[in-house]
């Protein structure tokens, strides 16, 4: 059984990124910058936000954040977007999400230049993204196959389910997936909270990825013998034994039944969520390069 580690992943290909970067540097002069918006102060989007700086740091890429009040107005930040969206020195922009209720996320969304959209949100990059057309790929999908493909599973031709279809994760990566490329080529079925007889479908899968935000939902009698399991799932779960006081788990269940079952699966930590960064990286060193769509 094969333990998929999107950290030692990430190491390897974060420092791919910084021998390109530092390459790129002397001849054009400056090293790819990526902005980030923070609106509040949620906790969990800081960190997300301060592992996202770290990880510049990593790769010699500069990072600016930009720091909102909880109760900013969508007319202020969506300035601040085009104030961002003209800034020459600046190749990526994020806006950390979840936004406050009282702000309109694809209006947003809507106004971040599409060039500069390195999650691969705004609909334009959705949109050629569906047609096989280059563009920003969201990160967590590109983690996803990027991940596969460096830990050498056979993607073409299986069964791969996908089960969560949100716009972020589960619904690009179906779409990703069944496309005719390299590192896809599957025939996938995408299932949600509606679907019938999940249970059944999921132990066709000779590739599961679950991303459904119900923590361990996914046990041993959801999987077929020598399937290859990914778990996009995060949640904090209070753990006395622990210094920090909380333990990560995943959507999928570790205990031995399903490590005895699968033949590759990606640990909650360590699995997808490292990978996310380095799509988010890819994304923006592919702004700085202009080696792409107009
Ligand atoms: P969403 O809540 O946006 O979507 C969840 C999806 O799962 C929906 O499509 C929903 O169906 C489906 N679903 C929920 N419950 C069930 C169920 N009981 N059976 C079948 N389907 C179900 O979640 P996200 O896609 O944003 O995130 C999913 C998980 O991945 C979360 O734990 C999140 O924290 C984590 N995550 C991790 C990342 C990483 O970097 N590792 C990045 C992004 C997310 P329906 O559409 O019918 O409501």
């Amino acid at each position: 059984m094969q333990i998929i580690s999107g950290k030692d992943t990430a190491n390897s290909i974060k420092a791919e990124i910084a021998a390109e970067v530092e390459q790129l540097r002397s001849d054009r002069g400056r090293a790819p910058h990526l902005a980030a918006i923070l609106v509040g102060n949620d906790p969990a989007s800081e960190t997300y936000v301060a592992n996202k700086e770290k990880s510049c740091a990593e790769v010699g890429f500069l990072s600016s954040v930009y720091r909102l009040p909880e109760n900013v107005t969508e007319d202020d930040l969506i300035k601040t977007i085009d104030f961002i969206n003209h800034d020459d020195e600046i190749d990526g922009l994020i806006v950390q999400l979840p936004l406050p209720k009282h702000i309109n996320v694809d209006k947003v969304v809507g106004t971040i230049n599409p060039l500069k959209d390195v999650d691969g949100f705004h609909p334009v990059n959705i949109g050629k993204m569906v047609l096989g057309q280059d563009s920003y790929i969201p990160a967590t999908p590109m983690g996803i196959l990027l991940l596969l493909e460096r830990a050498k599973i056979e993607t073409l031709g299986k069964h791969c389910v996908v089960v969560g279809r949100s716009n972020i994760v589960g619904t690009p990566a179906s779409i990703l997936l069944s496309r005719n490329t390299n590192n896809a080529n599957c025939t996938v079925t995408l299932c949600h909270s509606k679907t019938k007889n999940l249970k059944e479908i999921c132990r066709q899968a000779d590739i599961l990825i679950v991303a459904i935000g119900q923590c361990e939902m996914i046990t041993e009698d959801y999987i077929k013998e020598g399937a290859v399991v990914v778990d996009v799932g995060i949640h904090r779960v209070k753990d006395e034994t622990k210094k920090s006081g909380f333990s990560l788990k995943g959507d999928v269940k570790h205990d031995d039944k399903v490590l005895k079952k699968v033949s590759a699966i990606t640990p909650v930590p360590g699995g997808v969520g490292p990978m996310t960064i380095i799509g988010l990286l890819i994304n923006t060193l592919k702004s700085f390069k202009k080696e792409f769509y107009q």
